[in-house]
């Protein structure tokens, strides 16, 4: 086994950018990468499974947790508390395996505030319109949730600027190859800046 340590990359996005397809890809396409599994206190939803989405606990095993110290970093997010394991991810880190954390932005502000390294992605939807969209085809969220999720949206989008990258999704294709780019090749050459500055530039506007 090799000593060298895997890398941890976060990726944060509205609901609806398109991130959970963005990162099955990635993970299905290549080896020595992983998604770390959270812990939530939100309910399961129709064919999702306990230890393979999430790890799905009560409000008082997600404190107790938390007490004792064991998130690298959590949040709530949609009204529910979502957690990332710190022996989740380092175990894998150490075994030189990649981590891939799908966390939201408050997440990612507190592992930039506790110094942790990590390459991180912000995944921009080509409009908020095109969000809706998305969220309504999915058909995983009664109105409210997807209402409460576009609000949240145009809150996190403020964010976007504080990762190391920004991809836009206007096309899975390019959205993808820009990740494997940020992900595996060190001088990121596939990725088109200039068009995720100007939609992020309109989106904020
Ligand atoms: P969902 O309920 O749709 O699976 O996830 C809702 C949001 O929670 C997504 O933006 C996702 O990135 C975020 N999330 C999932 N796991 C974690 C976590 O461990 N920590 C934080 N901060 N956010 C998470």
């Amino acid at each position: 086994m090799s000593n060298k340590k895997g890398k941890l990359i976060v990726i944060s996005a509205p609901s609806g950018a398109g991130k959970s397809s963005l990162i099955k890809a990635i993970i299905n396409n290549n080896s020595n990468i992983e998604l770390s599994i959270s812990a939530t206190t939100r309910m399961p939803r129709e064919g999702e499974g306990n230890a393979k989405d999430y790890f799905f606990i009560s409000d008082e095993e997600f404190n107790e947790l938390k007490l004792k110290d064991e998130f690298v970093e959590c949040a709530l997010v949609h009204n529910y508390q979502y957690g990332t394991l710190k022996s989740y991810i380092n175990e894998r880190i150490d075994m030189g395996i990649n981590v891939i954390l799908d966390i939201d932005v408050q997440g990612f502000e507190q592992i930039q505030n506790a110094n942790i390294n990590n390459t991180s992605v912000f995944i921009i939807p080509p409009s908020i319109e095109e969000l809706r969209n998305r969220l309504n085809i999915r058909g995983l969220d009664s109105q409210d949730v997807i209402e409460t999720r576009l609000e949240n949206a145009i809150h996190e989008l403020k964010y976007a600027n504080d990762f190391d990258f920004r991809i836009l999704n206007d096309a899975f294709d390019d959205a993808l190859k820009s990740l494997v780019s940020i992900i595996f090749d060190d001088d990121c050459k596939d990725i088109d800046t200039k068009k995720s500055t100007k939609i992020l530039q309109e989106l904020l506007s």
